[in-house]
């Protein structure tokens, strides 16, 4: 579709990939709101801290999908709801480092929409595959560039509390 004809492989190491490591609890915590919100997309906020590798998440905090026209195949934070969000992390010293979601019978890999609708340079989106109400793949995808008309999503490594998972 477009690419190269390369096929994935692990030793590819053309470009740095970054690392978002999360804790175990975190990870779980958002593949089981994934799971609870089916056939409807969750959502929520990733907290963390930065590093050179990439993100150190602390707490996965979870969202209202306020999409409730077609929550099947879209999800939104009310800005309200992020501000707030945003307000309890900074007075723990945290930062927003991501935010993630699910697709309810999709694969775990963005879409034109996301792609669209995602304007945090910088940070993760991790997204969750839910089949038929079990999640599934969980992706992680670090949106790069500088600017918004350059933006592009680049696949990372998820570690969980120090292990590599998710990823291959
Ligand atoms: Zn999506």
């Amino acid at each position: 579709m477009g690419r190269n004809s390369a096929m994935e492989s692990s030793d590819a190491k053309a470009a740095p990939v970054s690392t978002l490591r999360l804790p175990r609890a975190a990870y779980l915590a958002l593949r089981v709101h994934a799971e609870e919100t089916y056939p409807h997309e969750c959502c929520g906020v990733l907290l963390g801290h930065s590093t050179p590798e990439g993100w150190r998440i602390e707490e996965a905090v979870r969202a209202a999908n306020a999409h409730t026209d077609s929550a099947h195949n879209r999800y939104c934070i009310a800005p309200k709801e992020l501000v707030k969000i945003e307000i309890g992390a900074r007075r723990r010293g945290l930062q927003i480092a991501g935010f993630y979601h699910s697709h309810p019978d999709h694969g775990a890999q963005w879409s034109a929409t996301d792609l669209a609708e995602a304007h945090w340079l910088g940070c993760s989106y991790v997204i969750t595959a839910v089949a038929q109400g079990k999640a599934m793949e969980t992706n992680s995808f670090l949106l790069s560039g500088t600017r918004e008309e350059c933006k592009r999503f680049v696949r990372e490594v998820i570690r969980l509390d120090g292990e590599t998972a998710g990823a291959e």
